[in-house]
């Protein structure tokens, strides 16, 4: 699935942490002498991951289609466990049994005013080999749709999102009974059959602009990297936000083969009407027959027909029926036991079913992660001993929603929440700029990571490389400001679609998800065409940000299993709670100013006023202005929040020439034990308001935007929603959870401050 993360993060204030700068030979967690044994290992792992080993890697993975259930995708699996064996480590495979639906019945045709049947079909082309496999392709479709045969009228809703039906009524267009058609992008694409089932549409097609991944931005595919004509977007259509992701019918237990499973008709994450992908192609007709009110501005595409919103002119009849089958995935996971603390684990994964062929997503990053596991085996060789266990993980049945790294870690959920002190993913790799992002405890160690990884085409740091981008692209002086004074570059929060979720979310295991991008337009995004030929003539061609991604998360690896302190850093997480906290008392105050502004001017008569008598337009309804709420508890707590981790930071660097000190084992044991449990803090066993799977407090995905994180969810939520006293009791329940984590940091402190 894709990573979503714009490469500049949105900056508020920030405040320079540079109080307790580290010297810049010790590596933080490490004592100095130790300090300098694990550079030289990190030095040596730097220097094995080769750019034709990936090549190869990728030419087999994605040499014939690879979804769940398939046979190369089995293939792949023994494949990946017997390289992972060939390297030296202990690898096997676990099997899961997990819902699939595959298409039987797609059906999309115009029967009013003319007739158009849509084509719902790839072509193969001549130039590209692979993209002529038929036999083994998965028809375009989205994956738990509802089976469906509705017949309606056709409305266009921008991204269909909930803001364009609030335009859509300002219109005055209704889509009761109505089939929509969405554009792809700017939300996970089962929000969309989501908030038009809402408002009481009986259908969805989605389909893909060439505005967002087509001609308008570069050339099609074959001559270019881009969406063409026919070139459909498949994926999930899961309601897995306001439910949970994984199999449908086992949430939140592994499903393994005797598992109780839920009848198919009460699986909360299916769709609630049938929904179907297109191509611009198979949309063109449709969308240039509707009649109605012109789109607004923003909402126009780049196909040269007038886009209207409809209603009228253009009836459609679409029919979804799938095969609702009970298919295996299967996860490879390799473990390297820790020779001093065991129990400790560092965990690391790549999924590496796709769509179809999958070179760029996901094979991209799984060659990536083959080749580290290639290095660590070298190194293991050489006498290096992990101080801690690693396990590699290669997950089956992400695409379908993450199915194989949910049952994996809700099967094995007791031992995780014991053990894993951290969880690297990555989804893909192109050209371009380290993307960061993560849990805040990890920012400053990500951050140092970064510094000591060499970009491959500009010979800077990949730390300097995109700070000096970001400098060049802020928006304000503040932002510029801030990213040449703050210490690290800010962290993205993460949010969904990829297999870090059931691992943060769930469990409240720290997290993070990294990869190169920003350099590669691509329109080949869950198609036949995302293959070897595309990759090898678009994207990261040399394999050399391939070698630079496995050097990163490499290094992080190696750095996270050796330290003698878990490297966690507290004082960036502290203010990033300070800078949500701010965010949120905008959020209400902005929102009580807008309402009570738009009241003015219904009261004032301006919206009729400003309209043109011939095209009318419905004013908004009149709304209560926000209450005022007591954010009180939450600053109290992030300011206590604060002083801990500046202890902490104090009592860490004061600490460090004692670390290696063998007299002080036991006491380095409660001390990482106690920091393992500073991520756990931060959940919930409630869950989140109305989705009881989400548990972490900070970070999860948006109820209306899927991939996207919304930070503080259970307030900013409660804000955005209009649910005001929900919004109040979630901010006490959040400061309580930051309450606990400054007690295990004092704990912490208490802890290094008694080293020997
Ligand atoms: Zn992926």
């Amino acid at each position: 699935m894709r990573r979503v993360s714009a490469l500049l993060l949105t900056f508020a204030m920030g405040f320079p942490f540079s109080l307790f700068a580290e010297t810049p030979d010790s590596l933080r967690g490490f004592s100095p002498s130790s300090s300098k044994t694990q550079r030289d290992w990190e030095n040596k792992f730097r220097g094995i991951p080769q750019p034709n080993n990936m090549r190869e890697y990728m030419r087999r993975l994605s040499a014939r289609p690879h979804h769940v259930g398939s046979p190369y995708d089995k293939e792949n699996a023994e494949w990946i466990l017997a390289k992972f064996k060939e390297f030296g480590l202990d690898a096997h495979i676990e099997t899961f049994d997990v819902l699939f639906p595959t298409p039987k019945v797609r059906l999309v045709e115009m029967i009013e005013p003319t007739k158009f049947t849509a084509k719902l079909d790839e072509p193969a082309i001549a130039t590209d080999p692979t993209s002529s496999q038929k036999s083994e392709q998965l028809p375009t479709y989205n994956a738990y749709s509802i089976d469906g045969d509705v017949t309606g009228p056709l409305v266009f809703v921008n991204y269909g999102l909930p803001k364009d039906y609030e335009e859509l009524e300002r219109l005055g267009v209704s889509v009761k009974g109505a089939i929509v058609i969405a554009k792809y992008g700017n939300s996970w694409r089962g929000i969309k059959p989501k908030v038009a089932a809402e408002h009481g549409a009986i259908g969805c097609l989605i389909y893909s602009e060439p505005k967002d991944d087509g001609y308008f931005e570069e050339s099609v595919f074959p001559e270019g990297p881009m969406r063409n004509a026919q070139g459909v977007q498949r994926g999930s259509a899961m309601d897995f936000p306001s439910s949970n992701p994984g199999d449908p019918l086992t949430p939140g237990v592994g499903a393994t083969k005797d598992a109780k499973r839920l009848d198919i008709k009460n699986a909360a994450s299916i769709t609630k009407i049938p929904v179907l992908p297109i191509s611009y192609g198979d949309a063109q007709p449709l969308l240039a027959a509707l009649k109605g009110p012109v789109a607004p501005e923003s909402w126009r595409g780049a196909l040269a027909i007038t886009y209207r919103v409809g209603p009228g002119a253009a009836k459609v009849h679409m029919k979804v029926q799938s095969n609702w089958d009970i298919k295996p995935v299967n996860d490879i996971v390799a473990r390297i036991p820790g020779a001093v603390t065991p129990d400790e684990w560092i965990v690391r994964g790549n999924h590496h079913d796709a769509w179809v062929n999958g070179a760029e997503d996901p094979t991209s990053g799984q060659v990536v992660l083959l080749e580290e596991a290639r290095a660590l085996g070298e190194l293991l060789k050489q006498g290096w001993k992990p101080r801690r266990t690693i396990i590699y993980c290669a997950w089956d049945g992400e695409e379908p929603m993450l199915l194989g790294s949910t049952e994996w870690v809700e099967a094995h959920a007791d031992e995780l929440r014991k053990h894993a002190a951290v969880y690297i993913n990555t989804d893909g790799n192109d050209r371009g700029f380290l993307n960061l992002e993560g849990s805040h405890s990890l920012e400053r160690f990500m951050n140092d990571v970064a510094r000591d990884i060499h970009d491959p085409e500009t010979g800077l740091s990949v730390w300097k490389r995109r700070q000096l981008a970001e400098i060049h692209e802020a928006k304000s002086a503040e932002d510029r400001s801030e990213l040449r004074q703050r210490k690290d570059m800010r962290m993205g929060a993460l949010g969904s679609g990829t297999d870090y979720t059931a691992f943060v979310d769930h469990l409240g295991i720290a997290g993070l998800n990294l990869g190169f991008e920003g350099e590669t337009p691509q329109g080949i995004y869950h198609s036949i065409y995302d293959d070897f030929y595309w990759y090898t003539h678009f994207s990261d061609t040399e394999f050399v940000y391939g070698r630079a991604l496995a050097q990163t998360v490499g290094t992080a690896v190696l750095r996270m299993a050796d330290a003698e302190v878990l490297p966690y850093e507290f004082g960036n997480l502290a203010d990033t709670v300070q800078k949500y906290n701010k965010e949120l008392q905008k959020l209400l105050k902005d929102k009580q100013e807008e309402i009570k502004e738009q009241n003015q001017q219904l009261e004032d008569g301006a919206y009729k006023a400003a309209d043109d008598p011939r095209k009318p337009t419905v004013p908004p309804k009149r709304k209560d202005v926000p209450p005022y709420l007591n954010f009180a508890p939450l600053q109290n707590s992030a300011d206590t929040l604060t002083r801990s981790a500046e202890r902490y930071e104090k009592a860490f660097a004061a600490a460090q020439a004692k670390v290696s000190n063998e007299a002080n084992a036991a006491l380095l044991n409660d001390l990482n034990n106690q920091l393992i449990e500073t991520e756990r803090a931060l959940i919930n066993d409630a869950g989140l308001p109305r989705r009881s799977w989400y548990k972490h407090l900070l970070y999860a995905p948006g109820v209306y935007t899927g991939y996207q994180p919304k930070t503080v969810p259970g307030v900013r939520e409660g804000i955005e929603q209009d649910r005001y006293s929900e919004a109040e009791q979630e901010i006490v329940r959040v400061s309580k959870a930051l309450q606990d984590e400054s007690a295990i940091l004092d704990k912490a402190t208490g802890i290094l401050e008694s080293l020997k």
